[in-house]
């Protein structure tokens, strides 16, 4: 069996962004050379996501509003967590957006549904951060 293991890194100038991985993430699987596996694509951060959606602007729209809906950045005082920190919103809408994704491999290829794409989800930008890569497989 096959193990391959990266870190992606992405620095999100602004505070909320959805990034299209895909292309890194296909990067990593030819570079490991497994044809028949899994893939498993994880924010190393829990302030930001992976997620598959589409690449549809105007549901990365949607997803903005219904995210400020649910645990809007302001006001910062209105959550507990901000104690010398403004990101309490950040942690929240991670864990509705999800920490990871596993996607599995064949013929060499992400075995993806129609439209399926891998994104970051920055819910706390600024700053660099990391997306963890790991592949099994042979
Ligand atoms: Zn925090």
């Amino acid at each position: 069996m096959k193990s391959f293991r990266k870190e992606l890194y992405f620095h999100v100038a602004t505070r909320r962004a959805f990034v299209n991985i895909t292309s890194q993430v296909n990067d990593c699987l030819r570079e490991s050379g497994v044809r028949e596996g899994l893939i498993l694509v994880n924010a190393m951060h829990i302030t930001a996501s992976v997620f598959i959606n589409d690449d549809e602007p105007g549901l990365h729209q949607d997803y903005e509003k219904w995210l400020e809906g649910l645990a809007p950045h302001e006001p910062v005082a209105g959550y507990r967590h901000n104690v010398g920190e403004d990101n309490g919103d950040a942690h929240l809408k991670r864990q509705i957006m999800g920490r990871e994704v596993v996607v599995a491999i064949s013929a060499g290829r992400l075995d993806f549904g129609p439209w399926e794409q891998i994104f970051y989800g920055e819910f706390d930008g600024g700053r660099r951060k990391r997306v963890l890569v790991k592949i099994v497989g042979e």
